[in-house]
């Protein structure tokens, strides 16, 4: 190999592999390094997903840290893994000399070099040599060419810290002090009137940085929690802080820290953060864009700072009310209405832990016209009679949709709650609010109370299997499900018929449901509405089994539901054809019935059944499969899929 004079080379120049090294390996590996590109991502020109070769992978500290050495066959840079990327290595996938395709990373400098953090990374293959006799990269070599331009894809990297005498033509507002100071070489943060200059933006923490000074606005504070366990005890809040770049990431006090910072944090102001250490982010509980979250500790320091406009009250970005209607049942979304109600607060006892829950509900309304209840918890519910009193606007980040009683919305640990926020919506809605008619109908899409009302869609539909497997029916109110499925048994052995004698009242009180007693002279006695008659009218009773690939279940089935199975013959009409002797139409009926499939919405809640808890589960409405629109979802779910 032609060594190069210098780093900077032209990006198309491809690289060639030392003839020694070509044979015996195939001419595929050596096309998979591209020319350069360690220099290039030193320069901050955009590779695109560059491959590069691990020569070196080493243990480095206490911690599970790994260093790697990165090289493209002519430079070689030094690279840590972030702690994610920490298996590769531990499950020897990641071996010295192996080939890695690098999907993100950042530049950190440390000790006056750069180096490459690797947040994602793709094995390509691995090899039996280093490539090529690469040299090391500096970053005085590189700084001259410097650009500006962000590295791998979504992450905005720092830039290189510019060579000692030169100058960068960085020009974000942020500098990039804290990177430097890292190197303990730096100037470290301190004294309140260099501050504003060493502050970075959120996105450029990483868990390899020890200083590093924040500016934000505390856009949501969890309540105080504790936690009472085998490993001991102790509290904890946590906040989000939204900066000047659009930014939001997570930050958690435990234990003193707690106690020391929840009173004095408000949401909506804006302080300087700094002081704590940096880890990747659990997506599962933690909604902010920023990949990693911050545990403060007793180093933290934070200082109030004036109000700064440029920093967003929250990112917002509502959904229209009526439109909650069409959204999937478990979204997360955001919505800006009045809140025109406030229930009492009620409290229910969690399943889980046995503590009890204060709950309350809103009502929230939009100028699309409709309304929707939002359920709070805790803390924010017994102050919601004094915070939300006089219809306030307020804005809403992070609910999530359910599809109780048609559809509702339930605040998360995480949704933050700003009420006249200052932002144009919240004159829009104000102004429809006071201007619409006093007989403006609004759309009430939480109808309340489950079941009738809810929406049945195809994405919502479950397996038999889930009654078992998701625990349904031990909840205070019984659980709502529909699943697919064909009716594998139906028990109508009972004594009599699988029907029961009622009331030929179709009237209220007994609207030919209660039941009726026959008398020893062959008369029909209805206790309800106190009267006898010469006939009753029969109504089904009886449990069947439905089946699907995943289980089976005994569901309960009334009147309505057996028509439907029963292709509209009357239990009276059966009755007639029993009297009669015409056993074989009686089998008949249900034997038409026997394997045909069926969309179930049951109800599912456990009795106490002999001093046991057992799950029922009732039919509430059967429809026979239309299986063109079956098919069209199904391959519509299949799409989705690809
Ligand atoms: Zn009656």
């Amino acid at each position: 190999m032609k060594p190069s004079p210098s780093p900077l080379i032209p990006s198309n120049t491809s690289l060639t592999l030392p003839p020694s090294l070509l044979p015996p390996f195939s001419p595929s590996v050596s096309n998979l390094l591209t020319a350069n590109c360690v220099a290039q991502a030193m320069q901050k020109i955009d590779v695109q997903n560059p491959n590069v070769q691990v020569i070196n992978i080493k243990k480095v500290g206490t911690q599970d840290r790994y260093r790697v050495i990165l090289s493209d066959g002519t430079h070689y840079i030094q690279g840590m893994l972030a702690t994610q990327l920490n298996q590769l290595v531990v499950d020897n996938q990641l071996v010295e000399n192996a080939i890695i395709c690098l999907k993100e990373f950042i530049t950190n400098v440390v000790q006056d070099k750069t180096v490459l953090i690797l947040l994602k990374c793709e094995i390509v293959s691995t090899h039996p040599v280093k490539i090529g006799n690469p040299t090391e990269v500096y970053k005085a070599d590189v700084a001259a060419g410097s650009s500006n331009k962000p590295v791998g894809g979504m992450y905005d990297a720092p830039p290189p810290a510019p060579a000692a005498g030169g100058s960068s033509n960085y020009s974000n507002p942020y500098q990039n002090q804290a990177s430097r100071s890292a190197s303990g070489g730096g100037s470290a943060p301190t004294g309140r009137s260099g501050l504003s200059s060493n502050i970075i933006p959120v996105s450029q923490l990483n868990p390899y940085q020890n200083k590093w000074v924040i500016k934000g606005r505390i856009t949501n504070k969890g309540d105080m929690r504790t936690w009472n366990n085998a490993k001991g005890e102790g509290c904890l809040f946590s906040i989000d802080i939204l900066d000047a770049s659009g930014m939001d990431i997570r930050g958690t006090f435990f234990k003193e820290d707690a106690n020391k910072w929840f009173n004095v944090l408000e949401v909506d102001k804006v302080y300087t953060f700094s002081g704590g250490r940096l880890k990747v982010a659990n997506p599962q509980w933690n909604k902010c864009k920023c990949q990693h979250e911050i545990t403060f500790d007793r180093s933290t320091d934070i200082q109030l700072c004036e109000e700064d406009a440029s920093i967003q009250q929250n990112i917002f970005d509502f959904s229209q009310i009526v439109k909650l209607e069409s959204i999937e049942p478990e979204s997360i979304i955001d919505i800006i209405g009045v809140v025109a109600s406030i229930s009492p607060v009620t409290s229910i006892t969690a399943k889980k832990t046995g503590n009890e829950l204060k709950k309350c509900e809103l009502t929230v309304m939009d100028d699309s016209d409709a309304q929707v209840n939002v359920t709070l918890w805790g803390k924010k519910a017994e102050t919601a009679e004094n915070e939300f009193a006089g219809c306030p606007v307020v804005a809403f980040k992070g609910l999530k949709v359910s599809d109780y009683g048609g559809r509702s919305c339930g605040t998360l640990m995480s949704s933050a709650i700003l009420k006249g926020p200052r932002i144009p919506e919240t004159e829009r809605i104000q102004s429809w609010f006071q201007n619409r008619g006093a007989n403006a109908t609004v759309k009430n899409l939480s109808t309340g109370g489950g079941g009738a009302g809810r929406v049945e869609t195809f994405e919502s539909r479950k397996t038999v299997s889930a009654i078992r497997n998701e625990q349904l029916g031990y909840n205070e109110k019984p659980d709502w499900l529909s699943f697919k499925a064909t009716i594998s048994f139906i028990k109508k052995d009972k004594e009599g018929g699988p029907w029961y004698p009622a009331c030929p009242n179709a009237e209220e009180p007994c609207r030919n449901m209660c039941k009726v007693i026959s008398t020893s002279d062959d008369h029909w006695q209805c206790e309800k509405c106190n009267k006898q008659y010469d006939k009753c009218t029969r109504r089904y009773i009886f449990s069947a089994t439905f089946a699907d690939n995943t289980s089976t279940c005994w569901a309960s089935m009334f009147n309505d539901q057996a028509l439907a199975l029963l292709g509209g013959h009357t239990a009276d009409e059966l009755n007639e054809w029993m009297q009669n002797g015409d056993y074989d139409k009686f089998e008949k009926v249900f034997d038409d019935a026997l394997f045909t499939d069926w969309i179930v919405k049951a109800k599912v809640k456990s009795e106490l059944v002999s001093e046991e808890q057992r799950v029922k589960t009732t039919a509430y409405s059967i429809s026979p499969v239309d299986y063109a629109k079956e098919s069209r979802d199904l391959l519509k779910a299949i799409k989705g899929l690809q």
